[in-house]
């Protein structure tokens, strides 16, 4: 704390331009905040890495064979579709994933949504651009749109987690982001309760057309987590529906087929 009060000395006064007194409000915030590993949430010692070394070991980074459709892990080369899209004709033009859905990730992703732990998006972010940076620049999509929130969540949430990860990888891959192509209109009920059937009903109700859904032919739509994919599946047939030519999708973590 004494560090921290004599950061606190040299904060500007009233009238005093902000400049080297910017850094130091900084490293007052990161010494009052210090920055903490998204997997175990500890504090992170060495404040140049995102993540313990250890840590992202136990973390699954998705790697080929996978789904040509939902970039889901399948079990074997010969395997050309996972379960879910073998089974469901999406209009989806192909996928990509940086993680597989483990305890791990599933617990990390829950503290960024509802603890509010947006500063793990900057892991995130870095990590999808290493994993799959290539790939969506391959694609070559028109821009990046998230798959939205409804107000109501995105109001107790403080921030649309998907949007957070669309914005840094648009900036760093240079592509604009959008997130005006798709809108969420009503309050759905919590989907864990209820049949697939009445999921899939459910989510198509909740989902609408947005003001510049015309203005793309080709669309990276990004969301944090994929399993049975109907989020992506309903999103893409409106874009589509629409007009838009090719929609890619990129989560953060998908489920696997093994
Ligand atoms: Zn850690
Ligand atoms: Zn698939």
């Amino acid at each position: 704390m004494l560090i921290a009060a004599k950061l606190l000395l040299k904060f500007p006064t009233p009238g005093e331009t902000l400049g080297k007194e910017t850094m130091n409000i900084q490293s007052l915030i990161s010494l009052i905040y210090p920055p903490r590993c998204p997997v175990c949430f500890e504090i992170l010692d060495d404040t140049k890495r995102k993540v313990h070394e250890k840590c992202e070991k136990k973390l699954i980074y998705v790697k080929p064979p996978v789904c040509l459709r939902c970039g889901k892990p399948v079990y074997s080369p010969l395997q050309e579709y996972c379960m879910d899209c073998s089974r469901s004709d999406a209009p989806i033009d192909g996928g990509t994933a940086v993680w597989v859905y483990t305890k791990e990730m599933a617990q990390s992703i829950a503290k960024y949504k509802y603890e509010g732990k947006k500063e793990y998006a900057g892991f995130y972010v870095d990590r999808a651009v290493r994993q799959c940076g290539e790939w969506i620049c391959q694609r070559r999509p028109d821009c990046i749109t998230a798959v939205p929130l409804n107000p109501r969540k995105q109001r107790m949430r403080g921030f649309n987690q998907a949007l957070l990860i669309a914005q840094g990888i648009g900036k760093m891959l240079n592509i604009p982001v959008d997130n005006e192509l798709l809108v969420r209109s009503r309050y759905t009920e919590p989907q864990k309760n209820l049949t697939p059937t009445q999921r899939l009903k459910n989510l198509q109700k909740a989902f609408g057309p947005g003001k510049n859904i015309r203005k793309y032919k080709s669309v990276l739509l990004v969301d944090d987590i994929y399993t049975t994919g109907s989020t992506a599946k309903i999103c893409s047939s409106i874009l589509k529906g629409a007009g838009v030519s090719y929609v890619w999708i990129l989560n953060l973590c998908i489920g696997s087929d093994y």
